[in-house]
Protein backbone atom coordinates (compact mmCIF):
# COMPACT_ATOMS: atom_id res chain seq x y z
CA UNK A 1 0.00 0.00 0.00
CA UNK A 2 1.74 3.52 -0.71
CA UNK A 3 1.90 5.75 2.05
CA UNK A 4 -0.50 8.70 2.44
CA UNK A 5 0.84 12.00 2.52
CA UNK A 6 1.14 13.14 5.95
CA UNK A 7 -0.37 16.61 5.84
CA UNK A 8 -3.91 16.70 6.93
CA UNK A 9 -6.13 13.50 7.17
CA UNK A 10 -8.81 11.65 8.25
CA UNK A 11 -8.57 8.27 10.39
CA UNK A 12 -11.44 5.97 9.59
CA UNK A 13 -12.22 3.29 12.31
CA UNK A 14 -14.25 0.56 10.94
CA UNK A 15 -14.23 -1.49 14.06
CA UNK A 16 -16.14 1.48 15.83
CA UNK A 17 -18.55 1.25 12.28
CA UNK A 18 -19.11 -2.27 13.85
CA UNK A 19 -19.74 -1.28 16.83
CA UNK A 20 -22.35 1.33 16.42
CA UNK A 21 -24.03 -1.07 14.16
CA UNK A 22 -24.36 -3.85 17.00
CA UNK A 23 -25.58 -0.62 19.34
CA UNK A 24 -28.36 0.65 16.59
CA UNK A 25 -29.58 -2.86 16.19
CA UNK A 26 -29.93 -3.47 20.40
CA UNK A 27 -32.54 -0.49 20.01
CA UNK A 28 -34.78 -2.06 17.36
CA UNK A 29 -37.28 -4.62 17.35
CA UNK A 30 -35.62 -7.51 16.47
CA UNK A 31 -37.83 -7.69 13.39
CA UNK A 32 -36.62 -4.23 12.07
CA UNK A 33 -34.10 -4.00 9.65
CA UNK A 34 -31.23 -1.20 8.60
CA UNK A 35 -31.21 0.99 6.06
CA UNK A 36 -27.45 2.40 6.29
CA UNK A 37 -27.68 6.20 5.18
CA UNK A 38 -24.65 6.48 3.09
CA UNK A 39 -24.74 9.59 1.16
CA UNK A 40 -23.06 12.39 0.70
CA UNK A 41 -20.16 9.69 0.33
CA UNK A 42 -21.28 8.29 3.70
CA UNK A 43 -21.39 11.39 5.54
CA UNK A 44 -17.78 12.28 4.68
CA UNK A 45 -16.41 8.80 5.17
CA UNK A 46 -15.91 7.52 1.87
CA UNK A 47 -19.65 5.53 0.91
CA UNK A 48 -17.47 2.57 -0.67
CA UNK A 49 -15.50 1.65 2.11
CA UNK A 50 -18.00 1.92 4.33
CA UNK A 51 -20.89 0.35 2.55
CA UNK A 52 -18.44 -2.77 1.84
CA UNK A 53 -17.75 -3.34 5.39
CA UNK A 54 -21.69 -3.00 6.75
CA UNK A 55 -22.37 -5.60 3.98
CA UNK A 56 -19.68 -7.70 5.75
CA UNK A 57 -21.36 -6.80 8.97
CA UNK A 58 -25.14 -7.77 7.60
CA UNK A 59 -26.92 -4.69 6.01
CA UNK A 60 -28.29 -5.44 3.13
CA UNK A 61 -30.22 -1.93 2.57
CA UNK A 62 -28.60 1.49 1.57
CA UNK A 63 -30.11 4.78 1.10
CA UNK A 64 -28.16 7.54 -1.01
CA UNK A 65 -29.40 11.29 -1.85
CA UNK A 66 -29.09 10.64 -5.66
CA UNK A 67 -28.56 8.25 -8.75
CA UNK A 68 -24.82 9.50 -8.87
CA UNK A 69 -24.19 8.08 -5.90
CA UNK A 70 -26.87 5.08 -6.03
CA UNK A 71 -23.93 3.65 -9.43
CA UNK A 72 -20.92 5.04 -6.94
CA UNK A 73 -21.99 1.85 -4.74
CA UNK A 74 -23.13 -0.34 -7.74
CA UNK A 75 -19.41 0.33 -9.57
CA UNK A 76 -17.86 -0.96 -5.92
CA UNK A 77 -19.92 -4.07 -6.26
CA UNK A 78 -22.92 -3.08 -3.82
CA UNK A 79 -25.32 -5.78 -5.17
CA UNK A 80 -28.06 -5.06 -2.21
CA UNK A 81 -31.19 -2.87 -2.36
CA UNK A 82 -30.51 0.82 -2.56
CA UNK A 83 -32.85 3.81 -1.93
CA UNK A 84 -32.45 7.17 -3.42
CA UNK A 85 -34.70 9.38 -0.99
CA UNK A 86 -34.37 12.22 -3.34
CA UNK A 87 -35.26 13.18 -6.96
CA UNK A 88 -33.97 11.68 -9.76
CA UNK A 89 -34.99 13.39 -13.19
CA UNK A 90 -37.73 10.89 -14.81
CA UNK A 91 -36.16 10.06 -17.47
CA UNK A 92 -33.26 8.34 -15.93
CA UNK A 93 -36.09 5.60 -15.63
CA UNK A 94 -34.31 2.59 -17.79
CA UNK A 95 -30.79 3.42 -15.72
CA UNK A 96 -32.97 3.00 -12.23
CA UNK A 97 -34.60 -0.28 -13.70
CA UNK A 98 -31.32 -1.32 -15.04
CA UNK A 99 -29.36 -0.76 -11.65
CA UNK A 100 -32.16 -2.25 -9.48
CA UNK A 101 -32.13 0.87 -7.56
CA UNK A 102 -35.58 2.25 -5.53
CA UNK A 103 -36.44 5.53 -6.33
CA UNK A 104 -38.53 7.67 -3.74
CA UNK A 105 -41.85 8.67 -5.77
CA UNK A 106 -43.37 11.97 -3.65
CA UNK A 107 -45.95 13.07 -5.91
CA UNK A 108 -48.70 12.29 -8.51
CA UNK A 109 -47.06 14.28 -11.31
CA UNK A 110 -43.20 12.61 -10.61
CA UNK A 111 -45.03 9.24 -10.43
CA UNK A 112 -46.92 10.16 -13.73
CA UNK A 113 -43.52 11.59 -15.54
CA UNK A 114 -41.24 8.37 -14.06
CA UNK A 115 -43.73 6.19 -15.15
CA UNK A 116 -44.44 7.83 -18.77
CA UNK A 117 -40.52 7.22 -19.39
CA UNK A 118 -40.78 3.77 -17.80
CA UNK A 119 -43.47 2.87 -20.34
CA UNK A 120 -41.03 4.71 -23.63
CA UNK A 121 -37.85 2.78 -22.28
CA UNK A 122 -40.27 -0.30 -21.59
CA UNK A 123 -38.58 -0.96 -18.16
CA UNK A 124 -40.46 -0.92 -15.07
CA UNK A 125 -39.08 1.04 -11.71
CA UNK A 126 -39.02 -0.01 -8.13
CA UNK A 127 -40.42 2.63 -6.13
CA UNK A 128 -41.00 3.20 -2.46
CA UNK A 129 -43.82 5.79 -1.35
CA UNK A 130 -42.70 9.18 0.19
CA UNK A 131 -45.62 10.60 2.75
CA UNK A 132 -44.95 14.16 4.02
CA UNK A 133 -46.26 13.91 7.76
CA UNK A 134 -44.51 17.16 8.67
CA UNK A 135 -41.16 17.62 7.19
CA UNK A 136 -42.61 19.73 4.67
CA UNK A 137 -40.15 19.04 1.90
CA UNK A 138 -41.12 16.25 -0.52
CA UNK A 139 -43.99 13.80 -0.30
CA UNK A 140 -47.53 13.02 -0.62
CA UNK A 141 -49.42 15.62 1.65
CA UNK A 142 -50.85 13.48 5.09
CA UNK A 143 -52.46 15.91 7.62
CA UNK A 144 -55.41 16.70 9.36
CA UNK A 145 -57.20 18.40 6.13
CA UNK A 146 -55.91 16.54 3.18
CA UNK A 147 -54.82 13.14 2.81
CA UNK A 148 -52.94 12.07 0.20
CA UNK A 149 -53.98 8.25 0.52
CA UNK A 150 -56.99 7.67 -2.47
CA UNK A 151 -53.99 9.32 -5.27
CA UNK A 152 -51.38 6.52 -3.89
CA UNK A 153 -53.71 4.10 -4.26
CA UNK A 154 -53.75 4.56 -7.73
CA UNK A 155 -50.58 3.95 -8.21
CA UNK A 156 -50.32 0.61 -7.29
CA UNK A 157 -52.22 -0.55 -10.33
CA UNK A 158 -49.64 1.16 -12.25
CA UNK A 159 -47.73 -1.39 -13.89
CA UNK A 160 -44.66 0.97 -14.39
CA UNK A 161 -44.02 1.04 -11.21
CA UNK A 162 -43.38 -1.13 -8.68
CA UNK A 163 -43.94 -0.06 -4.92
CA UNK A 164 -42.57 -2.15 -2.92
CA UNK A 165 -42.35 -0.07 0.61
CA UNK A 166 -43.63 3.63 1.73
CA UNK A 167 -41.92 5.98 4.18
CA UNK A 168 -42.28 9.49 6.23
CA UNK A 169 -39.36 11.53 7.62
CA UNK A 170 -39.52 12.74 10.67
CA UNK A 171 -38.49 17.03 11.23
CA UNK A 172 -37.88 17.04 15.05
CA UNK A 173 -37.06 13.39 16.57
CA UNK A 174 -33.76 15.10 17.84
CA UNK A 175 -35.43 17.66 20.18
CA UNK A 176 -36.69 16.79 23.79
CA UNK A 177 -38.82 20.27 24.46
CA UNK A 178 -42.88 18.82 24.67
CA UNK A 179 -43.88 20.70 21.54
CA UNK A 180 -41.45 18.65 19.54
CA UNK A 181 -42.03 15.56 21.22
CA UNK A 182 -45.75 16.05 20.37
CA UNK A 183 -44.67 16.85 16.84
CA UNK A 184 -43.19 13.64 16.39
CA UNK A 185 -46.04 11.57 18.12
CA UNK A 186 -48.10 13.53 15.73
CA UNK A 187 -46.02 12.23 12.67
CA UNK A 188 -46.13 8.97 13.90
CA UNK A 189 -49.94 8.71 14.31
CA UNK A 190 -50.02 10.31 10.11
CA UNK A 191 -47.88 7.70 9.17
CA UNK A 192 -49.97 4.64 11.57
CA UNK A 193 -52.33 5.65 9.99
CA UNK A 194 -51.13 5.96 6.06
CA UNK A 195 -50.50 2.39 6.80
CA UNK A 196 -53.79 1.46 8.02
CA UNK A 197 -55.78 2.82 5.33
CA UNK A 198 -53.93 1.27 2.50
CA UNK A 199 -54.32 -2.33 4.48
CA UNK A 200 -57.93 -1.92 4.77
CA UNK A 201 -57.94 -1.12 1.42
CA UNK A 202 -56.52 -4.58 0.44
CA UNK A 203 -53.22 -3.32 -0.37
CA UNK A 204 -50.74 -5.44 2.31
CA UNK A 205 -47.36 -6.12 0.27
CA UNK A 206 -45.14 -3.36 1.06
CA UNK A 207 -42.40 -2.43 3.38
CA UNK A 208 -42.62 0.70 6.17
CA UNK A 209 -39.78 2.98 7.66
CA UNK A 210 -40.40 6.17 9.31
CA UNK A 211 -37.30 6.69 12.13
CA UNK A 212 -33.66 8.30 11.33
CA UNK A 213 -31.29 8.03 13.96
CA UNK A 214 -32.70 10.30 16.28
CA UNK A 215 -36.33 8.51 15.30
CA UNK A 216 -34.51 5.33 16.50
CA UNK A 217 -33.56 6.61 20.18
CA UNK A 218 -36.88 8.31 20.69
CA UNK A 219 -39.39 5.74 19.31
CA UNK A 220 -38.12 2.72 20.91
CA UNK A 221 -40.72 0.49 20.44
CA UNK A 222 -41.82 1.21 16.77
CA UNK A 223 -42.78 -1.60 14.65
CA UNK A 224 -41.58 -0.68 11.36
CA UNK A 225 -39.81 -2.99 8.73
CA UNK A 226 -36.94 -0.85 8.53
CA UNK A 227 -35.03 2.11 10.04
CA UNK A 228 -33.01 4.18 8.42
CA UNK A 229 -29.84 5.09 10.12
CA UNK A 230 -27.85 8.01 9.21
CA UNK A 231 -25.12 10.04 11.89
CA UNK A 232 -25.52 7.09 14.22
CA UNK A 233 -23.43 4.78 12.31
CA UNK A 234 -20.85 7.16 12.32
CA UNK A 235 -20.79 7.20 15.91
CA UNK A 236 -22.18 10.57 16.55
CA UNK A 237 -25.18 11.63 18.08
CA UNK A 238 -28.08 13.31 16.24
CA UNK A 239 -28.13 15.88 18.77
CA UNK A 240 -26.69 17.22 21.81
CA UNK A 241 -30.23 15.87 23.73
CA UNK A 242 -30.00 12.75 22.48
CA UNK A 243 -27.77 9.65 24.30
CA UNK A 244 -30.22 6.71 23.86
CA UNK A 245 -27.70 4.72 21.54
CA UNK A 246 -23.99 3.61 22.89
CA UNK A 247 -22.08 4.72 20.11
CA UNK A 248 -18.09 5.31 19.10
CA UNK A 249 -17.12 7.72 16.86
CA UNK A 250 -15.57 6.35 13.66
CA UNK A 251 -13.62 9.37 12.17
CA UNK A 252 -10.89 11.63 13.62
CA UNK A 253 -9.14 14.05 12.07
CA UNK A 254 -5.45 14.90 11.94
CA UNK A 255 -2.85 17.33 10.99
CA UNK A 256 1.30 18.58 11.64
CA UNK A 257 2.60 21.01 12.88
CA UNK A 258 4.54 22.52 9.82
CA UNK A 259 6.72 25.06 12.02
CA UNK A 260 6.63 26.97 15.45
CA UNK A 261 7.98 29.77 15.92
CA UNK A 262 7.94 32.94 19.11
CA UNK A 263 6.94 36.36 18.20
CA UNK A 264 7.05 39.24 20.31
CA UNK A 265 3.98 41.33 21.93
CA UNK A 266 2.13 43.36 19.53
CA UNK A 267 2.55 40.40 15.99
CA UNK A 268 0.03 40.70 14.02
CA UNK A 269 -1.11 37.26 12.59
CA UNK A 270 -2.37 36.12 9.07
CA UNK A 271 -4.92 37.86 6.86
CA UNK A 272 -6.41 40.95 7.78
CA UNK A 273 -4.54 41.02 11.25
CA UNK A 274 -7.50 40.04 13.02
CA UNK A 275 -5.25 38.96 16.10
CA UNK A 276 -2.60 40.79 18.22
CA UNK A 277 -0.07 39.49 20.21
CA UNK A 278 -0.48 40.83 23.81
CA UNK A 279 2.48 38.46 24.86
CA UNK A 280 5.23 37.11 23.46
CA UNK A 281 3.59 33.98 21.94
CA UNK A 282 4.44 30.53 20.56
CA UNK A 283 3.21 30.09 17.32
CA UNK A 284 2.17 26.24 15.58
CA UNK A 285 1.24 26.56 11.97
CA UNK A 286 -0.93 23.88 10.28
CA UNK A 287 -1.21 22.19 6.83
CA UNK A 288 -5.03 22.34 7.06
CA UNK A 289 -7.43 25.45 5.78
CA UNK A 290 -11.10 26.12 4.87
CA UNK A 291 -10.25 24.17 1.61
CA UNK A 292 -9.48 20.91 3.67
CA UNK A 293 -13.45 21.65 4.89
CA UNK A 294 -12.22 23.16 8.17
CA UNK A 295 -14.32 26.52 7.87
CA UNK A 296 -13.31 30.02 8.24
CA UNK A 297 -16.29 30.89 10.68
CA UNK A 298 -13.26 28.96 13.45
CA UNK A 299 -11.31 31.82 12.74
CA UNK A 300 -10.08 33.08 16.47
CA UNK A 301 -12.68 30.50 18.10
CA UNK A 302 -11.91 26.77 17.01
CA UNK A 303 -9.16 25.31 18.94
CA UNK A 304 -7.05 21.91 18.44
CA UNK A 305 -5.36 19.16 20.49
CA UNK A 306 -1.55 18.34 20.52
CA UNK A 307 -0.11 16.50 23.68
CA UNK A 308 -3.72 16.33 24.87
CA UNK A 309 -4.18 19.52 25.58
CA UNK A 310 -5.68 22.23 23.85
CA UNK A 311 -4.57 24.81 21.26
CA UNK A 312 -6.49 28.09 20.15
CA UNK A 313 -7.06 29.32 17.02
CA UNK A 314 -5.22 32.36 16.25
CA UNK A 315 -5.95 34.71 13.10
CA UNK A 316 -7.91 34.05 10.18
CA UNK A 317 -8.14 30.71 8.87
CA UNK A 318 -6.29 30.59 4.77
CA UNK A 319 -7.08 28.18 2.20
CA UNK A 320 -4.48 25.63 3.53
CA UNK A 321 -3.13 26.47 6.45
CA UNK A 322 -3.79 28.29 9.69
CA UNK A 323 -1.87 29.38 13.30
CA UNK A 324 -2.32 27.57 16.52
CA UNK A 325 -1.14 29.49 19.89
CA UNK A 326 0.95 26.77 21.52
CA UNK A 327 2.60 29.08 24.51
CA UNK A 328 1.23 27.12 27.15
CA UNK A 329 1.95 23.46 25.68
CA UNK A 330 5.16 22.30 26.30
CA UNK A 331 7.66 20.58 23.90
CA UNK A 332 6.01 21.36 20.41
CA UNK A 333 7.61 21.01 17.27
CA UNK A 334 7.60 20.84 13.59
CA UNK A 335 6.03 17.68 12.55
CA UNK A 336 3.99 16.49 15.62
CA UNK A 337 0.55 15.74 15.08
CA UNK A 338 -2.24 17.59 15.75
CA UNK A 339 -5.81 16.34 16.75
CA UNK A 340 -8.58 18.51 15.01
CA UNK A 341 -11.62 15.91 15.67
CA UNK A 342 -11.17 13.23 18.25
CA UNK A 343 -9.32 12.28 21.13
CA UNK A 344 -5.88 13.02 22.11
CA UNK A 345 -4.91 12.19 26.08
CA UNK A 346 -7.56 13.33 28.52
CA UNK A 347 -9.46 16.11 25.64
CA UNK A 348 -11.63 15.01 23.10
CA UNK A 349 -13.07 16.97 20.31
CA UNK A 350 -16.26 15.93 18.85
CA UNK A 351 -17.75 17.36 15.31
CA UNK A 352 -21.17 18.74 17.30
CA UNK A 353 -18.81 20.69 19.75
CA UNK A 354 -16.54 22.61 17.37
CA UNK A 355 -20.09 22.85 14.80
CA UNK A 356 -21.43 24.40 18.16
CA UNK A 357 -19.43 27.43 18.27
CA UNK A 358 -20.21 28.46 15.10
CA UNK A 359 -23.83 27.47 15.32
CA UNK A 360 -24.22 24.76 13.41
CA UNK A 361 -24.42 21.10 13.48
CA UNK A 362 -21.49 18.15 13.53
CA UNK A 363 -23.13 16.56 10.47
CA UNK A 364 -22.57 19.86 8.61
CA UNK A 365 -18.75 19.64 9.00
CA UNK A 366 -18.32 15.83 8.72
CA UNK A 367 -20.14 16.06 4.72
CA UNK A 368 -17.81 19.15 4.03
CA UNK A 369 -14.75 17.54 4.54
CA UNK A 370 -12.52 18.71 1.61
CA UNK A 371 -11.58 15.99 -1.07
CA UNK A 372 -8.45 16.58 -0.79
CA UNK A 373 -7.97 14.94 2.72
CA UNK A 374 -6.95 11.06 2.47
CA UNK A 375 -9.39 9.05 4.67
CA UNK A 376 -7.53 6.35 6.09
CA UNK A 377 -9.17 2.74 7.04
CA UNK A 378 -8.32 1.09 10.34
CA UNK A 379 -9.58 -2.67 11.06
CA UNK A 380 -8.47 -4.34 13.73
CA UNK A 381 -5.82 -2.06 15.05
CA UNK A 382 -4.33 -2.25 11.08
CA UNK A 383 -4.11 0.50 8.27
CA UNK A 384 -6.24 -1.69 5.69
CA UNK A 385 -6.64 1.07 3.19
CA UNK A 386 -6.51 4.84 2.37
CA UNK A 387 -8.70 6.38 -0.39
CA UNK A 388 -6.80 9.15 -1.81
CA UNK A 389 -8.84 11.60 -4.76
CA UNK A 390 -5.36 12.81 -5.64
CA UNK A 391 -3.13 9.16 -6.28
CA UNK A 392 -5.98 8.41 -8.95
CA UNK A 393 -5.77 11.01 -11.03
CA UNK A 394 -5.33 10.35 -14.92
CA UNK A 395 -1.59 10.71 -15.94
CA UNK A 396 0.16 10.93 -19.39
C1 LIG B 1 -30.46 11.94 5.67
C2 LIG B 1 -31.71 11.19 5.89
C3 LIG B 1 -31.78 10.22 6.89
C4 LIG B 1 -30.68 9.97 7.90
O1 LIG B 1 -30.73 10.96 8.91
P1 LIG B 1 -29.85 10.81 10.23
O2 LIG B 1 -30.33 11.89 11.12
O3 LIG B 1 -28.43 11.01 9.81
O4 LIG B 1 -30.09 9.44 10.75
C5 LIG B 1 -32.94 9.44 6.97
N1 LIG B 1 -33.97 9.66 6.13
C6 LIG B 1 -33.95 10.61 5.18
C7 LIG B 1 -35.13 10.80 4.30
C8 LIG B 1 -32.83 11.42 5.03
O5 LIG B 1 -32.81 12.38 4.10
Amino acid sequence: MNDFLKRTWAEINLDNLNYNISSIKSKLNPQTKLIAVVKADAYGHGDCFIADELVENGVDFFAVSNLAEALSLRKAGITCDIIILGFTPPIKASELAALGITQTVFSTEYARQLSDFAMCQKCTVKVHIKFDTGMGRIGFVENDSVSSVGEVLKLFSCSQLCITGIYSHLSSADAVDSQSTKYTRMQVERFNHVISQLKERGINNFVTHLQNSAGISCLENAEYDYARAGIVIYGVQPSEHISGIDLKPIMSLKTVISMVKMVPVGAEISYGRTFVTTHPTRIATVPMGYADGYPRLLSNRGYMLINGQKAPIIGNICMDQLMLDVSKIDNVCQGDIVTVVGRDGENEISFPEIAAIIGTIGYELMCIIGKRVPRVYFKNGERIAVSDNYSNRPSQ
